[in-house]
């Protein structure tokens, strides 16, 4: 084991108090680790399950000291998560992943051109940040993504001519945007990778996804693509944590087109929900992997153990729990949110089949 190792019986602290961190808690308590939630809310889902929660803006800068100070390493549930914010942490605790993941995924240009430098392919795309750009703008029939704050398909506008685009661009205030050329693509699938203290990194078996409303709706595994191309795709999850110096997890998803290439479309530096299905189908699951990675623990297995399904429960979809749990072959996750309101993701449910 490396020696800078943090024993059970540690406390990590996790900025955010959404699902993935409540996840993370579940999987730290279950290796003997304690967990302290920092999050605004006075009351958080992932506060829930944890050892203590604190709350305090991304700004209070008395309040994340006194996180800091609780706990022995900081990871954070989400990649919109101020710099200056762990920065902050930083000064008192080992921040894994640091800095580095969040300047890029927080930055849709900046996001592909280190997607590019880093060797991954990604589709045709340019700066759109005047009428210049637009009037020499080639990646058309494309999409318009605001190069920050966009989630889940907000931000988005598909373009075809220079006239749309300039619409588009007025519409989303006229801010630096990227255009993206539109990839005719197969599926989308995502890779998910752990790179440890050690530099030692394992891709999970590759996921394919469907969105619905751009949303993630449901994740197959085996994903039945060619290995080749889901080769291509472990390769781009592990050559991104790699040039990321990542300690944690990195989610990568990735258009495979019709011909059977993978191009690069956005990362996560955290635990992705593509990777939930992980919980009950693999030997190791997301969140386990990101404590052993965080902790300075050897990284775990990532077999396959059964063929899985897993599928989001959005909105009121969660109010049919009862069916779920009369299912033999699913296991329900319920993330203990109050109200359902529509788009919000409530839990999901894995339907996990022998592997033949
Ligand atoms: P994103 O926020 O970049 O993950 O985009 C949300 C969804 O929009 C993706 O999961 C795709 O279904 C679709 N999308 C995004 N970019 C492209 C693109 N360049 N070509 C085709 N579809 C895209």
């Amino acid at each position: 084991m490396a020696t800078k190792a943090l024993p059970p019986g540690s406390t990590i602290g996790i900025l955010g108090g959404g699902q993935l961190g409540r996840m993370t808690a579940m999987a730290a308590a279950r290796l003997g680790y304690r967990s302290v939630v920092y999050s605004p809310e006075a009351h958080s889902i992932a506060g829930d399950v944890a050892t203590a929660h604190i709350s305090g803006a991304y700004d209070d800068a008395t309040a994340l000291a006194r996180f800091a100070d609780a706990v022995d390493v900081v990871t954070y549930e989400f990649e919109n998560v101020p710099e200056a914010t762990v920065a902050e942490c930083a000064r008192r605790r080992p921040v894994r992943p640091g800095i580095k993941p969040i300047h890029f995924a927080q930055h849709r240009l900046r996001e592909k051109e280190f997607f590019r430098k880093s060797g991954l392919g990604t589709a045709d795309y340019q700066q759109i940040a005047g009428e210049g750009d637009i009037a020499r703008a080639t990646a058309l029939p494309g999409i318009l993504k605001t190069s920050t704050e966009g989630y889940d398909g907000k931000g988005q506008i598909r373009v075809h001519s220079r006239e749309d685009l300039f619409a588009a661009w007025d519409k989303l205030g006229r801010r630096e945007c990227i255009l993206e050329a539109l990839v005719d693509f197969e599926c989308e699938i995502s890779a998910i990778v752990a790179r440890g203290l050690d530099g030692e990194a394992r891709c999970f078996p590759i996921g394919r996804n469907e969105h619905r409303d751009g949303i993630l709706r449901a994740t197959a595994v085996p994903s039945g693509l060619p290995s080749a191309v889901e080769e291509q795709a472990k390769d781009y999850g592990l050559r991104l944590a790699e040039s990321l110096d990542l300690v944690g997890l990195v989610a990568l998803e990735m258009f495979v087109t019709r011909d059977g290439r993978v191009l690069a479309n956005e990362m996560a530096p955290r635990p992705h929900n593509s990777g939930h299905w992980t919980i009950d189908a693999c030997a190791t699951s997301q969140f386990e992997q990101l404590v052993r990675t965080v902790c300075g623990l050897p990284l775990g297995a990532v077999d396959l153990l059964a063929s899985s399904r897993m599928i989001n429960l959005i909105g009121d979809e969660a109010n049919d729990w009862a069916r779920y749990l009369a299912e033999p072959t699913a296991r329900l996750h319920l993330y203990g949110k109050g109200k359902a309101r529509p788009g919000r993701k409530m839990g999901h449910v894995t339907y996990v089949m022998p592997r033949k």
